[in-house]
């Protein structure tokens, strides 16, 4: 029987520093998800860093001379270079689905911009990585994080075979119906939020069939955390359960999550084990 391997991208570096919004959120990281890294389906993988080459296929040159300058660009670069290459192996089926931590890039990254702790695209970089390999494929990128991923909005736009829903402040459907915003609500809980991704987000996957789903997953949603809309810890886990499920009955379980925004230590420590259990099936062990 080929196993299916769950891949966990962390670099050491990214317990070492006090990054932008995040903190140092994962300063006991990899030692608390010790025992599911132990699991015989789990893979911890060092992310490799992106070429500067595929960044500036997402990025103008301007704008990259200045990310080449920041204290946090190593940070950026392995963190889409683990994104980077998680959705390729996921892609050609040698990983089954992926948990990649991030620090220093994600949705606030736009082609010329970012701000909000994140400073390079990890989907951009997604994109322009399987654009080179891949013809004809479609991805789907559910924003969890409790704020608008403007940057992957404008990276994304215009790209028909990416389905973007974000759940943010506002109800917006545009660029022939694949870029959505929900307004997930300030004061919501976790049965409302999650129905709101089962008929904003499910259902239009069953219906755009992408090749992919790439789950950006802040924390910083949960009561106690900066962004909070006054979710459980455990919310993540029902968040995560039903992303899966909908990823195995619509593209064979081809799932990658990559960490974004939240503060709060207990919480980061409380959910990413517990999701890498999720993602490896060993929901009980
Ligand atoms: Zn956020
Ligand atoms: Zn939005």
């Amino acid at each position: 029987m080929v196993l299916n391997i769950t891949a966990v991208y962390f670099h050491e570096l990214f317990n070492k520093k006090i990054w932008d919004i995040i903190n140092n959120k994962f300063q006991n990281f990899p030692k608390v998800m010790e025992s599911e890294l132990n699991l015989k389906n789990v893979r911890l993988i060092e992310p490799p860093l992106i070429s500067e080459e595929l960044l500036l296929k997402v990025h103008t040159k301007e704008y990259f001379e200045y990310l080449k300058r920041r204290w946090d660009y190593l940070g950026a670069r392995y963190t889409v270079g683990g994104c980077v290459d998680a959705a390729e192996r996921i892609m050609k089926n040698e990983f089954h689905n992926a948990l990649c931590f991030g620090v220093a890039a994600g949705h606030h990254a736009g082609p010329d911009n970012g701000w909000g702790g994140t400073y390079a695209s990890v989907s951009g970089g997604i994109i322009a990585n399987l654009e080179q390999k891949f013809t004809n494929f479609k991805i789907a990128i559910l924003d969890t994080d409790s704020h608008h991923g403007n940057g992957t909005r404008a990276i994304t736009f215009g790209k028909h075979n990416i389905l973007h829903v974000c759940f943010c402040d506002t109800n917006k459907i545009e660029d022939n119906g694949t870029k959505i915003c929900i307004d997930s609500g300030y004061s919501t809980n976790d049965t409302e939020y999650l129905s709101k991704v089962k008929n904003e987000f499910i259902r239009r996957v069953e219906e755009f069939q992408p090749d992919l789903i790439v789950h950006l997953l802040g924390h910083d949603t949960a009561l106690g955390d900066y962004g909070s809309r006054g979710l459980s810890k455990n919310f993540f886990l029902e968040l995560v359960k039903l992303v899966k499920n909908c990823a195995e009955n619509v593209c064979d379980g081809k799932y990658l999550i990559n960490t974004h925004g939240g503060s709060n230590i207990k919480i980061c420590e409380y959910i990413h084990p517990r999701i890498i259990r999720i993602l490896s099936n060993n929901i009980n062990s």
